[in-house]
């Protein structure tokens, strides 16, 4: 994301009147973004005169330790320490539109993530969730609402495409390969393509 979008994220934020429960600054890994400094200061302006209780998150694996120790006092930084090549996983790039179990589910319904982690903002716009955005990159629906949705505004139709494609949908369940249903293959397929 560029800073002119999150300085149009905090602009729309106070002219609607919003003020965050949380903010998580998430990635892949965002302290390799050449601007994250600037990225944390501009929201901390926002918590600072517009939203005291606004808590801020950082999200990251830990790896740029240098970057990592200079992270301002008021940031809660959630780091998940990977120190080796093998982790563990979801089996995210298993699509439960693929598994006959979950063909007749109503998708509109989501996951858990979405309760505790809340609406996604990429360099796209504005997502139910900050996964549905990663899967828009690949799958190019162009689903992303340019403006903060309305607090009674559930996003069901996006749910309904994004989550009927994700992994997340299904039980967790620990996966140790990178297996891929066959709708996932095909949308790489084209991505790569294009
Ligand atoms: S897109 Fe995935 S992570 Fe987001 S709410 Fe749906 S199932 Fe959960």
């Amino acid at each position: 994301m560029t800073i002119d979008q999150i300085k149009d994220f905090i602009k729309q934020s106070i002219e609607k009147n919003i003020k965050w429960k949380k903010i998580s600054i998430v990635g892949g890994e965002p302290l390799i973004h050449e601007n994250i400094f600037e990225i944390i200061n501009l929201i901390l302006d926002y918590k600072n005169h517009f939203s005291r209780k606004t808590k801020i998150y950082l999200v990251t694996n830990g790896i740029l330790e240098e970057k990592l120790n200079k992270i301002p006092e008021d940031i809660i930084i959630i780091n998940s320490n990977k120190k080796t090549r093998v982790s563990k996983f979801i089996s995210f790039n298993i699509a439960p539109i693929d598994l006959k179990q979950y063909k007749n589910k109503d998708f509109r319904n989501a996951c858990s993530i979405l309760k505790y982690c809340g609406m996604g903002l990429n360099m796209y716009g504005y997502y139910p969730c900050a996964v549905a955005g990663g899967i828009d990159r690949v799958f190019k629906m162009n689903m992303a609402r340019k403006e903060i949705p309305e607090k009674n505004d559930l996003m069901l139709n996006e749910l309904n495409l994004f989550c009927r494609l994700c992994g997340h949908f299904k039980k967790h369940d620990n996966a140790i390969s990178c297996e891929m249903s066959k709708t996932w293959e095909e949308a790489y397929k084209k991505f790569r393509q294009s």
